[in-house]
């Protein structure tokens, strides 16, 4: 029997809802095409008016906002060599906010030459990158400050403003400043105090002994601090050099005054004492080491990474079992044994993806007495890990989230350990970290001084790390002072 077979009947046409659904989603997408292209060719003739010979370096509404800040803020800046800028005590230190504007006073009445402790920060120039990426320079330098502007856009999602966060400190140095002028500011007098016998705050030193009462040893560190990429090595490396000349010029100018001077001993035992009595190259020693902290591993720089051993005695002592030290007599001798250890470091680095952004890097310079090798002074330059690592915690690699909390936990140690100088704490909590551990005696001891250099990028990409060190400089001193206010 023949069956009625049903004719299929044809697909009901798509509904016209969706139809006109993908012509808005397409006409939205040509608009915001057409948006993007009206708004690149408004920013270029902006940046025309405003005479930058290239538009694509950064968002021309955040320069000009920039611009327009440091315009109205120039008299802000005063010269390194002027220091009557303190103008009154605040108590436990402020932040003074002003609607989108916020300046944090960080300087301390002791700073620089024969104060404990100093902190700088340094900004470099844009680099490569950054200009590649469109990033326009979000940092202002007026010594003493150091301004961040963050851009933001307000919830309109169009309106664009600025957080402009400042900071003082006791040296602020811009991108046109050389290593050298940071040296002389910062570094230089730490040398002076190590090679002096008991610098200058012991003034109770004879000619040719050692210091009355014995057992001081004038120690000087210098830490750079700062986010991966933003000069913390270039300023140390350039600090080294510098270190590498003065000491030697200094021991030997020393010792043609030692000779000149030889028939009035009893007069100079007398100004000496006022004064605070150099070292000569007739009887000190100087030497070297050089090692690299990496997570719990400690690491010979100088002798094949040769791994070590940190061991305090009954005493209280800290030694790092080991380390070797090595003997140095002219500034070449210096620089090319630093620069071993520089090598050994980046070899590193490279097999392990960059770990010396994940290391913490110290050269230490000691003063020995000829014949019984007696530690006479000790200066110790530190590179630290790079900031960010600490923050890194997030990362589902579970040795890199224990290598960021290692750091984080000795970059706080150390925040704490120098905030112990400062306010003159008996706590200082140094057992809390390899690196504080190590340097135990730099925040123990009487007779040590501190140079703290954060570092700085000055890419817009790179605010919210900007800000995050300029807030760790700022907590390492206690005692704050007011410069200037909120204009
Ligand atoms: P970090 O040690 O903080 O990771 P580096 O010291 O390696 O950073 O610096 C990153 C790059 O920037 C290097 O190429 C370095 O030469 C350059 N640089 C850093 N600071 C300065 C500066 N003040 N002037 C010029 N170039 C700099
Ligand atoms: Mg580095």
């Amino acid at each position: 029997m023949p069956t009625s077979a049903a004719v299929p009947s044809p697909p009901p046409p798509p509904p016209v809802r969706v139809d006109q659904t993908r012509m808005r989603i397409e006409k939205m997408e040509s608009d915001r095409i057409e948006r993007r292209q009206r708004a690149r060719e408004m920013r270029d003739v902006r940046a025309e008016e405003e005479g930058r010979k290239d538009p694509s370096l950064g968002d021309v509404d955040f320069v000009m906002l920039i611009r327009r800040w440091r315009e109205e803020h120039a008299g802000m800046a005063r010269s390194h060599d002027c220091d009557d800028v303190i103008v009154d005590d605040v108590a436990g230190g402020g932040t003074t906010s002003t609607s989108k504007s916020t300046i944090t006073h960080a300087r301390s009445s002791s700073g620089g030459e024969g104060k404990r402790i100093c902190v700088c920060v340094r900004k470099r120039g844009m680099d490569q990158r950054e200009v590649r990426m469109h990033e326009h320079d979000a940092v202002t330098i007026f010594h003493p400050t150091a301004t961040v502007h963050s851009p933001r856009l307000r919830v309109d999602g169009y309106t664009k403003y600025c957080d402009h966060n400042t900071f003082v400190f006791d040296h602020s140095f811009d991108e046109c400043s050389s290593t050298e002028e940071l040296y002389g500011h910062v570094a230089l007098p730490l040398v002076r105090y190590v090679l002096c016998r008991g610098g200058s705050d012991t003034m109770a030193c004879s000619r040719r002994g050692s210091f009355v009462g014995g057992g001081v040893v004038p120690l000087g560190t210098v830490f750079a601090y700062g986010q991966t990429g933003s000069g913390k090595t270039y300023t140390m490396r350039g600090i080294q050099k510098m270190v590498a000349e003065d000491v030697f010029a200094m021991l030997a100018a020393e010792k043609d005054s030692d000779d000149d001077d030889d028939d009035d001993d009893d007069e100079i035992v007398g100004q000496r004492q006022r004064q605070p009595l150099p070292r000569s190259s007739e009887d000190t020693i100087v030497s070297i080491a050089m090692f690299e902290i990496y997570g719990t591993k400690i690491q010979d720089l100088l002798n094949n990474r040769n791994r070590l051993k940190v061991l305090e005695d009954g005493k209280g002592e800290v030694v790092v079992s080991g380390l070797g030290e090595y003997e140095v007599s002219n500034p070449s001798e210096f620089a090319s044994l630093i620069e071993r250890g520089h090598t050994h470091r980046t070899t590193h680095a490279t097999e392990m993806n960059d770990a010396s952004s994940r290391s913490h890097a110290v050269c230490q310079i000691l003063l020995r007495e000829k014949g019984n090798g007696r530690l006479m002074g000790k200066l110790c330059l530190v590179d630290l890990a790079g900031s960010e690592r600490g923050n890194d915690t997030k990362c589902h690699d579970r040795q890199r989230r224990t290598e960021s909390s290692d750091i984080n936990t000795s970059l706080l140690a150390l925040k704490e350990c120098i905030r112990a100088i400062d306010t003159g704490s008996g706590y200082v909590p140094y057992r809390q970290s390899k690196l504080t551990l190590i340097l135990k005696d730099c925040f123990v001891s009487k007779f040590a001084r501190t140079a703290m250099i954060a570092t700085l990028s000055p890419g817009s990409g790179s605010t919210d790390h900007t800000v995050n060190t300029l807030r760790y400089a700022d907590r390492i001193k206690e005692k704050k002072v007011v410069v200037g206010g909120p204009s």
